[in-house]
């Protein structure tokens, strides 16, 4: 006798996936689901390493002048 996984009736009641997805698929799908490596910037002022686009953690600095407080004060 063949084994059932599941009731014969949720083949018309239920929606359900036809074929099981390949690895291949399912590859391609999460080849987008990385963040991608932000290439880090160098803070003109103190020469410590920081995220572009953004104001300088260390010295509070962002185009040449001080916009916020940062952990070292001068
Ligand atoms: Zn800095």
């Amino acid at each position: 006798m063949q084994e059932r996984r599941f009731p014969a009736i949720w083949r018309s009641i239920m929606p359900n996936p036809k074929r099981r997805h390949s690895k291949s698929r399912r590859g391609k799908r999460r080849a987008h689901d990385f963040l991608p490596t932000v290439t880090p910037g160098i803070c003109p002022n103190c020469q410590n390493p920081k995220p572009p686009h953004q104001a300088c953690a260390k010295c509070g600095y962002y185009k040449g002048k001080q916009v916020m407080e940062g952990e070292e004060e001068y």
